[in-house]
């Protein structure tokens, strides 16, 4: 790992402008929980001349839950998420793929904020001869992309962002110095890609500074389930994110988000239509399941995803109930 000058920020504006100053020749990097980070830099991908660290901005820390929605500061860890009696009761699914995230140990270090800004876990990319290869052609696809493969057949890592994506988050950026924007994090994440610094929207020198969620109503109903191969800590096969509004026994709007079987986390789009002013109950759930797999483009090694998303998207559905 080549030397880097190591900086604690104790302010978001003290951050941007340390982070401003990155060059090509001299990157500067950001770091939170460092689990991510640490790995780009020992594997030779990140390689920064000075290191930020976020961790003692206390304003980037909390957890905010009323009326009008939650605030999950961008150094929120996955533990806390994951323990947070509010969180667990209100935004289950948000809960549940915090606690299915990782390890304990990564749990606890991890921050939401570099959980949405990771980069991929794909094994070319995360290797430094491939990752200076410009086109490696992902021969060893197995955990890759089953929609949506012809320009990249990475999947985005953040397991966290699929049931943000289900609860319609909001990503808040700054520049410092009082300068904010909102981004839908539907359109904050991008395509993995070797080319680019990073998968997401956020600019050079932006900070991450807060996740915002709208207000859950009494007739929501939600539920998360993360496939693994193993049951001990894993990355997934897939994850599914189910939202349902009811009206009474009937689903009067539902939000169907499937994580890593696309480049970004997809919408179940023609799955969600098939609920709508139906019961919640084995027929509904077994045709939404197989509208949300018609189409997929499976890879020549990972077929197997296909029937494994389907079965999880149904029971995921009838979890939400
Ligand atoms: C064994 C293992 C299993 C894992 N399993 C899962 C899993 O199942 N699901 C999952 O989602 N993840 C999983 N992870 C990944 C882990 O959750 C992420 O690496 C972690 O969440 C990243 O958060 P961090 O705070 O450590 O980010 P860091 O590593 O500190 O930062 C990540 C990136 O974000 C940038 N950054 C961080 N915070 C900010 C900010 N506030 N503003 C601007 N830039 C910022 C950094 O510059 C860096 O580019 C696993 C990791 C390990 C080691």
């Amino acid at each position: 790992m080549r030397s880097f000058e190591w900086v604690d920020a104790k302010s978001v504006d003290e951050a941007a402008s340390l982070l401003a100053a990155t060059t090509a020749n001299a990157p500067v990097i950001a770091k939170a929980g460092g689990m991510d980070v640490l790995d780009l830099m020992k594997e030779g991908i990140v390689q920064p001349t000075r290191v930020v660290n976020l961790k003692a901005i206390r304003s980037l820390g909390d957890v905010k839950l009323d009326n009008s929605g939650m605030q999950l500061g961008a150094l929120v860890t996955l533990a806390q998420i994951e323990r947070h009696a509010g969180i667990r009761s209100h935004y289950r699914a948000l809960a549940e793929a915090a606690a299915h995230a990782a390890t304990p140990q990564v749990r606890n270090a991890a921050t939401i904020g570099g959980n949405l800004l990771q980069r991929p876990r794909c094994w070319y990319f995360r290797n430094e001869h491939f990752h200076r290869v410009a086109d490696p052609d992902h021969s060893e696809h197995q955990h890759h992309a089953i929609f949506e493969n012809q320009q990249t057949v990475m999947v985005h890592a953040s397991t966290l962002a699929t049931p943000l994506l289900a609860y319609d988050a909001n990503v808040h950026l700054t520049l410092g110095k009082g300068s904010s924007r909102s981004v839908e994090l539907k359109d904050f994440l991008l395509p993995p890609s070797m080319k680019r610094d990073r998968d997401t929207i956020i600019a050079d020198g932006e900070i991450l500074t807060h996740i915002s969620v709208p207000p859950i109503h009494p007739t929501t109903r939600c539920a998360y389930h993360k496939q693994t191969e193993r049951d001990s800590y894993d990355w997934p096969i897939c994850d599914v994110a189910v939202v349902l509004q009811m009206n009474g026994d009937t689903v009067a709007s539902a939000k169907i988000v499937l994580g890593w079987v696309a480049p970004v986390p997809r919408r179940a789009v023609d799955a969600e239509e098939i609920l709508i002013s139906r019961p919640l109950d084995d027929r509904s759930a077994s045709e939404a399941a197989a509208a949300a797999v018609h189409g997929a483009t499976p890879l020549a090694k990972n077929a197997y995803k296909v029937p494994v998303l389907e079965t999880v998207i149904k029971r995921t559905i009838l979890a939400a109930r």
